[in-house]
């Protein structure tokens, strides 16, 4: 109870209290009652059955015993849980005026911040069996494609990993967040800087999981101007020069082993690279690319990162020499650096979600929709906001629905929206607008090559080949805007696209690294520091609740288990299902003997790994680079919950071609049908179909599926 964000210590000492007082109720009634029947039958007191019956009534009332103070209760916690107390790491004294008796007087303050040992926290994380199972000790993909950072050049080129292959992955996320009201008198105060990591070695719909997602550091932002990075960082160095030098032991499949590790990729908003890394913190600032050394006014005419210099270990150190942030761009060595294995400018990736959905495409949906609404008149904001509440997103796509547009003449951000509505904006757009806008548009075409752009930026399985193409297109891209806004110089995140290509490369797909997983481990903090509503020393209370809160997740949960839940399940008979003899036959083929009397489970809607698959979702069967792909639209979901194993009866839609105006594919039903295990689905994604005119059905993907 206490582990819920929502819930205080004062709460559960209330209901603590109150259960107390109803057990001793209860148990008092029910001693008296069973004494009273003991003594109708004349049974001894002294008997050895009764002794014990009482005995049992008096540890019941102790119940709480262990748990009935604070102190106790993280004793408890501690000793019988294994939970992994913050550390408290002093960094310095702050004047500040203390309040006794009604007269204030100064006083010193310390100013600390709370470390979680990462050593401790994997030490506890193998103690989970599912950890030690998942735990990828040797993985190569041999079919040519990206599947994660292990697929990645740095990786294959990594001086830790190149001597042991099964060291840990770490990846390190850094982010400042708002524990109060953004638009508030305290923001700049409240703020706190979390640092998180996650483990890249497990299967990779565990990697971006939140329960992977664990917290190693959390301070008052004000304290890194104070006290800078290098002493809130130091304990989390020291644990990694350890791991990288030393290893740790953890226990894997009954076998004590070694594990090395280091952090291989940071991974950060562009302003929290910028601090952490040594570099200048003003995107204004003429050098203010991180990964190469180009200027403001190079940015606006070179879009080939081939033709500029990029920044590497030999030329960083030389700037942190001279001392010259204006002329480098770099400011200072960054602490990362001093660990053997990691260099800020070899293990830096960037974040499409920062850069894409909350920069260049806010910006240039913008200028497009003014250009169709105030110059060529094509629509109105009215019309266009009408489609976007009234548009069928469908069920898949419904809680990411895009907010209306209020006014589009004014403000700096006028098309908000959250991230994940952005991009669903983005994959819709097309659908509401694209009837009325001409096929030569040239600002639709910008539109389009921007989604083009975003099919291979957020695609979780890529190639090298797809790497290139999306090297060329940026380069188009930028070109085409140039071209149309001639007057508007394009934003530092347009620059860093030009990297994305060698980042894939280097990195794998950049969807895996991406914040947008790290940013949901922010809820239950802020959440619970509104709860808290107490900020002394609130990163202390915050790091507690969060490792109670992890511990529970891997003590009692299961974190790592592939769930399969469902929902409105109805026994049916065979007979009576649509096609049955072609269900009968197909079912065969999996195991599973039916006819036409057989009863079979078929549900409404399973969920698996948080998407939901319910009759009439569309999932890609095969999907090759030439446009050549196969769908099947659900009939019957056909779950075995004890087997964790999911069947799917599909409909199958070929299609007919792709519509490059509208950016989807164009569908015909068929009468064939087919049974697939939904893990062999080509993507996990459902799909929905969307019925523009009474002759097309359109469907498209969210990102680029190869297969
Ligand atoms: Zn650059």
């Amino acid at each position: 109870m206490y582990s819920a964000s929502n819930c205080t210590l004062t709460d559960v000492q209330k209901s603590m209290t109150c259960t107390k007082e109803l057990l001793e109720k209860t148990l008092d009634c029910l001693q008296e009652k069973t004494m009273s029947v003991l003594n109708t039958f004349a049974v001894p007191q002294n008997d050895e059955a009764v002794q014990n019956l009482l005995q049992n009534f008096e540890e019941a009332r102790n119940m709480f015993e262990d748990l009935d103070t604070t102190h106790k209760m993280c004793k408890h916690f501690s000793v019988k849980l294994s939970l992994i107390k913050p550390t408290e790491i002093f960094l310095g004294y702050r004047g500040d005026t203390g309040r006794k008796l009604g007269t204030s007087s100064q006083a010193l303050a310390a100013d600390t911040c709370q470390y979680i040992p990462i050593s401790e926290t994997v030490k506890f994380l193998f103690r989970n069996e599912h950890m030690q199972a998942f735990y990828r000790q040797s993985f190569d993909s041999h079919d040519g494609k990206m599947y994660d950072y292990c697929d990645g050049l740095n990786f294959k080129r990594h001086e830790l990993y190149k001597k042991h292959p099964n060291a840990l992955q770490i990846q390190l996320y850094f982010d400042d967040l708002e524990t109060t009201n953004p638009l508030g008198s305290k923001t700049k105060i409240h703020r706190m800087g979390a640092v998180y990591f996650c483990i890249r070695n497990l299967p990779a719909e565990f990697n971006s999981a939140l329960a992977n997602i664990h917290l190693c550091l959390l301070f008052n932002s004000i304290d890194k101007e104070t006290y800078g990075f290098e002493k809130i960082f130091a304990p989390l160095l020291d644990d990694l020069k350890l791991l990288e030098t030393r290893g740790i032991q953890v226990n894997i499949g009954g076998q004590e082993t070694i594990l090395f590790g280091t952090i291989c990729i940071l991974t950060a908003d562009n302003l929290g690279c910028h601090s952490l890394g040594g570099f200048v913190e003003s995107f204004s600032a003429n050098k203010f690319c991180h990964f190469c050394m180009v200027d403001k006014q190079m940015a606006q005419k070179e879009f080939d990162d081939d033709k500029t210099e990029l920044r590497n270990k030999e030329n960083y150190q030389l700037h942190v020499a001279q001392e010259n942030p204006s002329a480098t761009g770099v400011k200072g060595d960054s602490c990362l650096n001093s660990l053997k294995y990691f260099h800020i400018t070899e293990n830096v990736c960037v974040d499409v979600m920062h850069d894409i959905l909350e920069g260049v495409a806010p910006l240039e949906v913008k200028l497009m929709l003014q250009h169709f609404i105030y110059v060529e008149k094509l629509f109105t904001l009215e019309q266009l906001n009408d489609k976007i509440t009234s548009f069928d997103y469908g069920y898949a796509n419904g809680k990411n629905k895009p907010s209306i547009i209020l006014n589009l003449r004014t403000g700096e951000n006028p098309v908000k929206q959250t991230a994940s509505q952005m991009w669903c904006l983005l994959l819709f757009l097309p659908l509401l607008i694209g009837d009325f806008v001409s096929e030569e548009s040239q600002h639709w075409q910008l539109f389009l090559l921007l989604r083009n752009i975003c099919d291979i930026a957020f695609a979780p399985v890529i190639t090298k080949g797809m790497a290139f193409y999306l090297k060329q297109l940026i380069i188009d891209h930028h070109n085409l805007f140039k071209i149309l806004y001639p007057e508007r110089n394009l934003i530092p995140k347009h620059h860093f696209m030009t990297h994305y290509w060698r980042l894939m490369i280097q990195f794998g797909p950049l969807v895996k690294l991406w914040c947008m997983r790290f940013e949901g481990k922010h809820g239950p903090l802020k959440r619970q520091a509104h709860i808290v509503c107490n900020f002394i020393n609130i990163s202390k209370t915050l790091a507690y609740k969060h490792q109670l809160s992890s511990m529970y997740t891997w003590k009692f949960g299961d974190p790592l288990k592939r769930h399969v839940t469902m929902t409105n399940t109805l026994q049916v008979a065979v007979g009576s299902l649509v096609k049955c003899d072609m269900f009968i036959e197909k079912m065969a083929a999996f195991g599973h003997d039916l006819n036409i009397l057989s009863m079979v489970s078929v549900a409404n809607c399973v969920s698996v790994f948080g998407h939901s698959y319910r009759p009439s979702c569309v999932l890609s069967l095969r999907c090759d680079l030439d446009k050549e792909c196969l769908f099947g639209e659900t009939v019957y979901i056909v779950p075995f919950c004890d087997r964790e194993e999911v069947l799917v009866f599909l409909r199958i839609l070929t299609v007919k071609y792709f519509n490059d105006h509208l950016h989807t594919y164009v569908i015909e039903k068929t009468n064939e049908f087919q049974m697939i295990n939904l893990k062999d689905a080509t993507d996990v994604v459902p799909l929905c179909l969307y019925k523009l005119s009474d002759s097309e059905v359109h469907l498209f993907t969210k990102y680029k599926l190869i297969a």
